[in-house]
C-alpha cells in the first residue's frame, strides 16, 4: 500500500520549488501526495519567516496539525524551510509531537532522515548548511504536467539588506553550476513545459561564485537555445546588480519575457541607507528609464516596504513619489517587521503599528488606481498567452498569463493547454483580465 503524504507550503516561489523536489524525493520512496493531512503518513510544514506574521502563521498551523498525532501515532510530522532554520530548536523543544525538523539545505536527505525517524522513534533536528548539495542533480523531477515550471539557479544571499533574514536562514550565496541547469530544463521541456522561471535571491549576481566565469546573460542566451522551450522568467533582480549587459537581453532575446521584477524597498535615499540597499533613488529610477527604452512595453513590478525604523513621513512621501515616477504595474506591499539577529534588530522599531498600517492603505490605494489604469489600457488588445490549465473561477475557463506577467481568464477546451494562443482582451479586473482566444 502506497504511503500518504501531505505537504503545506508557506513563503516565496522558493519554497514552492522545494516542496515540488520534497514531493517528487518522497514519491520515490513509496509515497503518494494526498490532499487532506488526516489521510497522511507523512506531514511536511515548509515554512517562511521573512516577516514575523509569516512565522506566526505556520505556529498556530502546526499546533493544530500536531493535533493529528493523537489519532495516528505512526504519523510523522516534519518542519521544513526557513522558519525551521532560525528557530527549529527552540520550536522542537516546546512542541512534544514534531518529529523531524530540517534546515533549508537537508531536503536531498529528507528521505533518510524519515526512515531514521520511524527507525528509532525518537525525533530528530537537522540544520547544518551545505556547499553545492541543495542542487540535487539526481533527484527526480516534479511530475505535474504543468506547462510552467520554476528552476532554482542558485541559494543563499549575500547582500545582507539590514531588515532581512534570508542571508541567516538560506546561507551565503551559491550558484548552481549551468549545466545542471540546463540539463534540468532540458529534462522539462521533454516533459511538456514551455516557460520556466529562474529562481534566486539575486539572479543578478548569477556566477559570481563558479569557477567557469559564465555570468547571468550568457546563462540566459544558453537556456534560449533550448528548443521547444518558448518563454523564459527570472526573479528576483537587486537594482545594484542590474547590468547593461542584463538589460540589453531585454531586446536581444526573444524568449526573454518583458518582465522584471525589481524591488525597490522605499523611495527614500536616507531609508535605502540605512537599509544597506546599495543604490539611491535617482539610480534606480535611470535604470527603469533605461529598460523601457530598451523594451517599451516591459511590465514592472517590485516589493517596497513602509515603516522602517527612522522613516518620516517625508521619507514615506518619497516612495509615493517614485511610485508616481514609475507607474509600476504591480507592487507587493509591506509593513516593516523587526526579525531577530538582523542588523536593523537593534534599531528602533520606532513607527507605531497604526501608522504602518495607515501607509500601507495608502500606498495599496495608490497601486490600486495605477494597476487599474494598466489593464484597462489592456482592453482590446490581442495578447499572446500560454495556456496554463483550468482556472480557479469557473470551469469552462482556461487560465494563462500574458509575456508580461498579467493572468488572463478565457474559455478553452483541454486541448489547448500547454499552447501557446493569441486572446483578445475584453474585460479589465484590478486582479486579472478576462478574454477570448482568436487563433
Ligand atoms: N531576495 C529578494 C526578496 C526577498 S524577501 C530581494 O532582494 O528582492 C521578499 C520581500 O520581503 C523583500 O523584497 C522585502 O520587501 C520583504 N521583506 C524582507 N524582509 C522584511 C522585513 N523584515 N519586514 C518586512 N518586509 C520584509
Ligand atoms: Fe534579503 Fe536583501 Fe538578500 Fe533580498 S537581497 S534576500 S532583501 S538580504
Amino acid at each position: 500500500m502506497t504511503k500518504g503524504l501531505y505537504v503545506e507550503t508557506y513563503g516565496c516561489q522558493m519554497n514552492v520549488r522545494d516542496s515540488r523536489q520534497i514531493v517528487a524525493l518522497l514519491k520515490e520512496e513509496g509515497y503518494s501526495e494526498v490532499s487532506d493531512p488526516k489521510l497522511a503518513d507523512v506531514i511536511v510544514i515548509n515554512t517562511c519567516t521573512v516577516r514575523e506574521k509569516a512565522a506566526q502563521k505556520v505556529m498556530s498551523r502546526l499546533g493544530r496539525l500536531l493535533g493529528l498525532k493523537k489519532r495516528k501515532e505512526d504519523l510523522i510530522i516534519v518542519l521544513a524551510g526557513c522558519l525551521a532554520q532560525q528557530r527549529g530548536e527552540s520550536i522542537l523543544k516546546r512542541m512534544a509531537h514534531l518529529d523531524l525538523v530540517i534546515g533549508t539545505h537537508q531536503i536531498r536527505h529528507l528521505p533518510t532522515l524519515i526512515r531514521k525517524v520511524r527507525y528509532t522513534g525518537a525525533p530528530l533536528i537537522e540544520l547544518s548548511f551545505s556547499t553545492g548539495l541543495y542542487c540535487y542533480p539526481e533527484a527526480p523531477l516534479p511530475e505535474d504536467k504543468e506547462p510552467c515550471a520554476f528552476v532554482t539557479i542558485m541559494q543563499g544571499c549575500n547582500n545582507f539588506c539590514t531588515y532581512c533574514v534570508v542571508p541567516y536562514v538560506r546561507g551565503p550565496e551559491e550558484s548552481r553550476p549551468a549545466e545542471e541547469i540546463l540539463a534540468e530544463i532540458r529534462c522539462l521541456v521533454e516533459k511538456g513545459v514551455r516557460e520556466v522561471t529562474l529562481l534566486g535571491q539575486n539572479v543578478n549576481s548569477y556566477g559570481q561564485t563558479l569557477t567557469d566565469g559564465i555570468t547571468f546573460p550568457q546563462l540566459l542566451e544558453r537556456i534560449c537555445e533550448i528548443e521547444g522551450l518558448e518563454r523564459i522568467r527570472f526573479t528576483t533582480s537587486h537594482p545594484k546588480d542590474l547590468s547593461e549587459e542584463l538589460m540589453a537581453c531585454f531586446a536581444r532575446l526573444p524568449k526573454l519575457c518583458p518582465h522584471i521584477h525589481l524591488p525597490f524597498q522605499s523611495g527614500s535615499n536616507k531609508i535605502l541607507r540605512l537599509m544597506n540597499r546599495g543604490y539611491t533613488r535617482e539610480e534606480y529610477i535611470e535604470k527603469i528609464v533605461h529598460l523601457r527604452n530598451i523594451c517599451p512595453h516591459i511590465a514592472i513590478t517590485a516589493d517596497v516596504m513602509v515603516g522602517f525604523p527612522g522613516e518620516t513621513e517625508e521619507d514615506f512621501c518619497a516612495t509615493l513619489d517614485l511610485m508616481e515616477k514609475i507607474r509600476f504595474d504591480n507592487l507587493f506591499s509591506f509593513k516593516y517587521s523587526r526579525r531577530e539577529g538582523t542588523y536593523a534588530a537593534n534599531m528602533v522599531d520606532d513607527v507605531p503599528a497604526e501608522v504602518k498600517a495607515e501607509r500601507l492603505t495608502i500606498l495599496q490605494k495608490k497601486q490600486e488606481a495605477h494597476t487599474w489604469e494598466k489593464h484597462q489600457a489592456l482592453v482590446g488588445e490581442k495578447v499572446e498567452v500560454l495556456v496554463e490549465g483550468r482556472s480557479k473561477n469557473s470551469l469552462m475557463d482556461a487560465t494563462g498569463r500574458t509575456p508580461t506577467n498579467k493572468i488572463v481568464n478565457f474559455p478553452a477546451s483541454e486541448d489547448q493547454y500547454g499552447k501557446l494562443v493569441t486572446v483578445k482582451i475584453t474585460q479589465a479586473f484590478l486582479h486579472s483580465l478576462r478574454g477570448e482566444i482568436i487563433e
